[in-house]
């Protein structure tokens, strides 16, 4: 009967140590991937981690020998009865099960995210305009409705911190606004618009996402490779959009590339590996700072189906905002 249990008891220690050791490899593997971008303060909490862990396993091996004692001394006691040591075993295995799991997976608390959002526009500059029932509505007011929403979509994620360009109806120059998100730590910045047609030919429709199309990368770049974010996030919101029955926008050749929209610029420029400078000031500022930058046109204003159909109430433009929301975190965790 003694030889029985400490057999089980030994094969529960050997389980709870390996099961230990496989956890803790696993939630290093996955803090570090989630963590790249912080690599400094990965080795140091990779260290804390690992102290940790081997005094949450050393406890474990402590409490197991005691517990271990008490179960001998019950089983003499109790040597008569099969069912009192059957029960004695399955309390010993509860017990310890419930005294180390929040031990192991305690340690693991994902960095504070910080995300920039940025209504487009404001103030005198109102973006683009359409008549719609006697009524016109500008741009600038539905990018601060869809933005404001955003922010309290993402939010609502652990360890994510949104920050607003602007609280209000007010315009802030193109430069300033990503220097307002790297003054104030953003690892990402998101520009919210709507669209308005690029010729008179078709009456465009439909979702785009811009790009920055240089893979220069900064050596104080926010993430490993910000064009491999600025990728993800954009593919990521386009599938969302979609899937709400917004399609690819029919404008800008962006049906041919998965709804992304990277434009040169016109005038020579370069980034300082040699690459042409991006055209839009947003995505050429931000691809200097190392900051991931996308700017997300919803769906264009100047079609009278889009306006209907996602941007003529708030619960539509809320609509929309949480679909950004939804992609903004599957890309980034
Ligand atoms: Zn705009």
């Amino acid at each position: 009967m003694k030889k029985k249990l400490f057999f089980c008891m030994v094969m529960v220690t050997i389980c709870m140590c390996a099961c230990g050791k496989k956890n803790a490899a696993t939630d290093m593997e996955s803090s570090h991937d989630e963590t790249h971008l912080y690599e400094s303060q990965t080795d140091i909490s990779t260290v804390e981690e690992t102290t940790q862990e081997e005094t949450a396993l050393e406890e474990v091996a402590e409490e197991t020998e005691s517990t271990e004692e008490e179960t001998t001394l019950e089983n003499v006691v109790a040597e008569e009865s099969v069912d009192a040591a059957e029960e004695s075993k399955e309390d010993t295995m509860a017990e310890t099960e419930v005294q180390t799991e929040p031990e192991v997976t305690e340690e693991v608390k994902p960095k504070q995210i910080v995300i920039c959002i940025d209504p487009g526009h404001g103030g005198d500059s109102e973006g683009t305009k359409q008549e719609y029932d006697g009524i016109l509505v500008m741009e600038k007011n539905l990018n601060y409705r869809i933005a404001t929403s955003l922010k309290w979509y993402l939010e609502q994620n652990e360890g994510v911190k949104v920050i607003l360009t602007r609280n209000g109806d007010y315009d802030l120059s193109l430069s300033n606004r990503i220097k307002y998100a790297v003054d104030n730590n953003a690892d990402y910045f998101v520009s919210v618009h709507v669209n308005s047609r690029s010729t008179d030919e078709v009456d465009s429709h439909g979702c785009m996402v811009l790009m920055s199309c240089s893979r220069y990368q900064p050596s104080n770049a926010k993430v490993a490779s910000v064009y491999d974010s600025e990728m993800r996030m954009a593919k990521s919101i386009i599938s969302k959009l979609n899937v709400l029955g917004l399609p690819i926008a029919n404008d800008w050749n962006t049906e041919n590339t998965g709804g992304i929209l990277q434009r040169v610029t016109t005038v020579g420029e370069t980034y300082p590996d040699g690459s042409p400078a991006d055209y839009y000031t947003l995505l050429y500022c931000g691809t200097k700072a190392g900051l991931p930058s996308i700017i997300v046109e919803h769906a264009f204003l100047s079609n009278e189906g889009d306006y209907r159909n996602f941007l003529s109430t708030n619960e539509k433009l809320d609509a929309l905002a949480k679909a950004d929301a939804e992609a903004i975190i599957e890309s980034i965790r």
